[in-house]
């Protein structure tokens, strides 16, 4: 069994041309300090479930992803915000959705797990037990950063219908390179955050926290806050955390699929996830990717689109990050 944290921040239709070397540093050096940050709960001993909550906090806390500061917009120009986390070992899990004054939606949802006798919290009521709970809350302003406000207006413009995800707008940039925009942030990546880990006491953790996807309807809910969709967790099988298009991740019950593909057939972490994200999900024309741990520590990477903002990292090593295939 070997302790490990791996991490995403979404996949899309990243490219090498439209990113500078420059700009990859700064996603890698981004994804470093998450590992680092999970990492280090993990070699000091401490809980699958401290070490994903440590790095989703990180992710959260970065505006170059889809989740906490740096959310994409909804088609109001408004944030609504989804996170999940949920502990393999006992199962107990905490969700909210819909919320744009909690500063850090993972940790709503950590304290939803272990402070309430319910598990999923939505829209003002999540927020006010997140202020009751002490959780610091903040304006809808403090996730808005200008880059995701131009992305919004730019797929207003060209595709107003479409809610479309983060990283995926590659194309849309390469193809107008005087547009106003970060080359990395793109229109149609799916931004969404998470972490998976296996700690040294065999017990597994997942966590995933988005923005969701830009211009979405207002109350549109995605797979990330839906257990069994885009986070799951147990320590018989594996921890799961999605990004992509969530509405197939929601229609495949994708996180589960894994486990119980895992659990019924006996199948290998490889062989079900495989399955899922390349035969499932393309079926009903899911995109995206997904990382997963099993309670030996091994552990997958899959997505089908061009890239997937990735990493992984053991205590005592150095931790490695990806971004392309
Ligand atoms: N899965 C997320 C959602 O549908 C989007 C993403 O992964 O970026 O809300």
């Amino acid at each position: 069994m070997k302790p490990v944290i791996v991490i995403h921040g979404g996949a899309g239709a990243m490219s090498r041309s439209a990113m500078s070397a420059d700009k990859e540093l700064v996603y890698h050096a981004a994804l470093r300090r998450v590992l680092e940050a999970g990492q280090s709960v993990l070699a000091q001993g401490g809980t699958a479930v401290d070490a994903v909550t440590a790095a989703v906090l990180e992710l959260e806390e970065c505006p170059l992803f889809n989740a906490g500061r740096g959310a994409v917009f909804t088609s109001d120009s408004t944030h609504e915000l989804d996170a999940s986390i949920m502990d393999g070992a006992t199962l107990r899990t905490g969700a909210i959705a819909n919320v744009s004054h909690i500063r850090n939606p993972v940790l709503a949802a950590r304290k939803v797990m272990e402070a309430s006798r319910h598990v999923f919290f939505v829209g003002e009521g999540a927020e006010r037990f997140a202020r009751d709970h002490g959780l610091q809350m903040v304006e809808p302003s403090y996730f808005s950063t200008p880059e995701r406000h131009a992305q919004l207006l730019r797929v207003q413009r060209d595709t107003p219908d479409a809610a479309v995800l983060d990283h995926d707008g590659q194309a849309l940039v390469e193809s107008q390179p005087a547009a106003p925009v970060h080359p990395l942030d793109m229109d149609k990546k799916f931004g969404t955050v998470g972490a998976v880990a296996l700690d040294m006491h065999g017990n597994l953790a997942a966590a995933t926290s988005t923005g969701g996807i830009t211009n979405k309807q207002v109350g549109r809910v995605g797979d990330a806050p839906i257990i069994g969709a885009g986070c799951y967790a147990s320590n018989q099988t594996c921890a799961v955390s999605t990004t992509g298009t969530g509405e197939m991740y929601i229609r495949m019950v994708a996180a589960y699929d894994i486990a119980a593909r895992m659990r019924y057939t006996g199948a290998s972490l490889q062989a079900a996830a495989d399955a899922v994200m390349f035969e499932e999900l393309p079926s009903i024309g899911g995109k995206g990717g997904l990382i997963a741990v099993d309670g030996q520590g091994n552990f997958v990477m899959p997505f089908n689109t061009e890239g997937m903002y990735r990493g992984f990292a053991r205590p005592g090593q150095e931790p490695v990050t990806e971004i392309y295939r």
